[in-house]
């Protein structure tokens, strides 16, 4: 087995990532935002046709680990007995997509300290050909997709899950105009095109599609895992004032967009 990495990263705002990196150690713990009608509606949009996919939520589960609350590390997405990984296969059946929540993603197939999400795609080593994507899974930066950009990168991580890859990175806000564009920014769509919607439905690509038998519905099957601490620290006031900074600032950011 081998496995590709795909992360969204957040274009705009590195200084107050870095901010709330600095802050976000006295947080300690993932929470989930399920964003479910916005992600339901990416995955019916008008290119799909009459062949909508319904993302099904299984109920949120919760797991206490305090390695795993902050992502720094490869073995702590891919470690067979106690990565992320592990608790995929222990929590979700093959069919479907576990969806982690945690505090912050620090590395993700690389130093990613603006990373807001990533996707772990697991493949075949035969021929290179995914044929397999039974073990594949999502985390993100639960406050980041908490707020109004939350449903795109989620869809985009589950996207790197059916097969898709990026489109060119554009930094460039007029080009942002793919969800598989690699930077999320307020400007960003959520289109997807009939290419790319043809790989998510072929066969040999993704396997994860399943059939409503009452009403011939297309659906995929997701499962939101929060990371908790052990024990979550009450931040200091430091902390707290800076926190607010950054997220004041972060509201005049987006006004000026
Ligand atoms: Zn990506």
């Amino acid at each position: 087995m081998r496995f590709t990495i795909c992360k969204t990263l957040f274009a705009k705002f590195f200084s107050i990532i870095t901010l709330w990196a600095m802050v976000s150690s006295t947080a300690s713990a993932g929470f989930v935002t399920l964003h479910e009608t916005e992600i339901n509606d990416i995955f019916s949009q008008a290119n799909f046709g009459s062949d909508t996919i319904e993302v099904r939520f299984n109920a949120t589960q919760e797991v206490t680990d305090d390695d795993l609350v902050i992502i720094d590390s490869e073995s702590e997405i891919t470690d067979s007995s106690s990565g992320l990984l592990s608790l995929s296969n222990a929590l979700t059946s093959d069919l479907s997509i576990a969806m982690f929540y945690l505090d912050d993603i620090l590395f993700c197939g690389g130093s990613s300290p603006s990373a807001v999400g990533c996707a772990a795609r697991f493949t075949s080593s035969i021929n290179g050909v995914f044929d397999n994507n039974y073990d594949s899974f999502t985390f993100f930066d639960s406050t980041f997709v908490s707020g109004s950009l939350g449903a795109h990168t989620i869809a985009h991580e589950l996207a790197h899950v059916f097969g898709l890859t990026h489109v060119p990175n554009d930094t460039d806000t007029t080009a942002r105009d793919n969800l598989l564009n690699p930077v999320v920014a307020s400007d960003s769509v959520t289109t997807l095109t009939t290419d790319q919607i043809n790989t998510i439905f072929d066969t040999s690509i993704n396997a994860l599609i399943q059939t409503d038998s009452s009403n011939g519905q297309l659906f995929i099957e997701v499962s939101p895992i929060a990371i908790l601490a052990s024990v979550t620290a009450v931040p200091e006031p430091t902390s707290i004032w800076l926190l607010s900074i950054g997220m004041l600032f972060m509201v005049g950011k987006f006004r000026r967009l």
